[in-house]
């Protein structure tokens, strides 16, 4: 089989009347879905369960995007059996079988783009931009992973002995789990459960309930693509009603996890322990929170730091994984660069993100939202509030970007992560006491600096302690097999998903040996 060379999508212009158009008409129409109820897809059927998840708008929580099928037990049960079932042939499919199926999957997605685009909008706050990055994310990990199948199949040619024919393959794991995080509720959810299932091995999809009509509405892409029954299962339902059972779950081969630090330690903390009738070591892949950091010295170019600040901090409102959290300026410059990326800060335009001038949507939930103000009152005490720090009418749950300055580097505000749109910004006395800062929290995701010096450049490739390191731009947006992305420490098992160990993750190597 034959694929087209693997390129990243390009982003959609909405600045051309004719994206522009097309993403207002999605936005209509999705508008008027509002409310319909989603099913959970089991063994190539779409079963009712009776109790439904509500997922609401966040810009207005009155408005109910959606109802999605609530999985219990009893449909968890059902979907091991369908994917057990399921994975007999499936594990023996062709590489190549497996590989077309994710390039028709992304064939649809990307037909579906602007719809797609369009509940994220709605469900989670994106805005336009963010919301198309995130679609163009997921069409990028089905056409990478498809390329990647084709690459393990082929296995490898250890060194041979005489009198035998030597030989590795890679064979899938079985049936697993899939637990996306809610701030990429397409990349994240697609790129995980499309690199299981291109492996060999049967899913089941348990999508984050706030984002679950997303999920409800990738699965029908799924299930479209026309996959053998009980190869993709989709299991919507409360993390903390059903997480425990899928995790202890003595069928589960594999766990595929995005998410936050204690959720991922407590599925590791459980997964590890074995459970009878439980034939093997569960495979554990956990990607978790970030605190990252960007460090300016006094030979930057401070215009384009602050550029890269901003939009680092306050992209999606701050909830990436890859936000920059924490800005560690040495002491020459630290009063100018406060300066410049507060007078960017503040030229955002925060609002409902159906309007594509608002930059800045609103915070993924309430619950977010309080802890979010929570940690802005403590950072009232532990920092000098340069900007924002309110929140912004009293209907959606948006949040002014907000910058706290003269923040000491071991302070609740610079070393927890908030995953909101809050800024702490660090004076360093110099380049030695930055790189010491920069690696001074338990996480490890993403980082970078800004410097003209070349040994500073070298000085942070080897001792910045992050998985995914950027010089002189900003620290998030890492492209499927351009950055493979995965962190350090706390977070996570450094997968680096897109990029080619990855799918090795779902895979386990055979060594096979004949006599000739
Ligand atoms: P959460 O940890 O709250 O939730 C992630 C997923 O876990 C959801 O599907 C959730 O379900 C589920 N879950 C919750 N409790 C359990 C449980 N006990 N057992 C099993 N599953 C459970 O994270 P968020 O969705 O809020 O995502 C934000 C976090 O994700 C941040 O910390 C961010 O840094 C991190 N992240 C990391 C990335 C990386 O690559 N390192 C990328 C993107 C985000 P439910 O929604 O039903 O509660």
């Amino acid at each position: 089989m034959k694929l087209e060379a693997f390129r990243n999508m390009r982003i959609l212009d909405f600045k051309s009347p004719q994206d522009k158009s097309k993403m207002e008409e999605a936005l209509s129409k999705s508008r008027s879905q509002f409310g319909k109820t989603y099913k959970a897809f089991i063994g190539g059927k779409w079963i009712d369960t009776g109790d439904k998840i509500t997922s609401v708008n966040p810009a207005n929580p009155s408005e109910i995007v959606g109802y999605v099928a609530n999985c219990t037990e009893k449909e968890i049960d059902m979907a091991f059996d369908a994917a057990e079932n399921a994975f007999k042939e499936w594990r023996f499919s062709k590489a190549s079988e497996r590989a077309a199926y994710l390039v028709k999957i992304a064939k649809i997605m990307d037909e579906s783009r602007y719809e797609l685009d369009s509940w994220m909008v709605y469900e989670v706050g994106k805005n336009w931009i963010e919301a198309d990055g995130d679609v163009a994310e997921a069409i990028d990990t089905l056409n990478y992973y498809a390329h990647e199948a084709l690459r393990y199949s082929k296995g490898y040619k250890p060194y041979q002995v005489y009198g035998e024919k030597n030989e590795v393959k890679y064979v899938p794991i079985g049936s697993g789990v899939v637990i996306p995080p809610w701030n990429f509720p397409v990349a994240i959810l697609t790129g995980m459960t499309a690199a299981a299932i291109v492996a060999g091995n049967t899913v089941l999809l348990k999508p984050a309930s706030i984002a679950s009509v997303i999920g409800a509405k990738v699965a029908e892409i799924f299930s479209e693509a026309g996959l053998p029954k009980g190869v993709f299962n989709f299991v919507p339902g409360s993390g903390s009603k059903i997480g425990d059972y899928l995790v202890k779950s003595p069928r589960t081969r594999f766990i595929a996890f995005t998410g936050s630090k204690d959720v991922g330690l407590r599925i590791n903390e459980l997964a590890a322990k074995h459970q009878e009738g439980q034939k093997w070591i569960k495979r554990v892949i956990l990607e978790m929170g970030g605190k990252d950091a960007i460090v300016v010295d006094e030979t930057a170019d401070l215009d384009a730091a602050a550029e890269g600040i901003v939009v680092s901090a306050f992209g999606n409102q701050g909830q990436k994984c890859s936000a920059c959290s924490r800005v560690i300026a040495v002491d020459a410059i630290y009063d100018k660069l406060i300066e410049k990326i507060t007078e960017r800060a503040k030229k955002i335009k925060v609002g409902d993100t159906s309007d594509f001038e608002n930059w800045m949507g609103p915070v993924s939930s309430d619950e977010a939202f309080k802890k979010i103000t929570g940690y802005i009152e403590i950072g009232k005490k532990e920092g000098k509030l340069v900007l924002g720090g309110n929140r912004i009418g009293n209907v959606g749950f948006f949040i002014e970007p907000t910058i706290f300055a003269e923040v000491g580097p071991n302070s609740r505000i610079a070393q927890e992560e908030i995953f909101g749109p809050v800024l702490s910004v660090i004076r360093a006395k110099d380049f030695d006491d930055a790189v010491k800062i920069f690696n001074s929290t338990e996480y490890g995701l993403t980082g970078g600096v800004y410097t003209k010096d070349k040994n500073r450049i070298k000085r942070a490739k080897a001792e910045f302690n992050v998985g995914n390191l950027y010089i002189n731009r900003k620290i998030t947006g890492a492209l499927i097999g351009v950055q493979p992305f995965g962190g350090f420490n706390m977070s996570g098992t450094d997968s680096k998903s897109g990029g080619r160990d990855y799918l090795l993750l779902f895979l386990q190597a055979k060594s096979i040996s004949e006599k000739i």
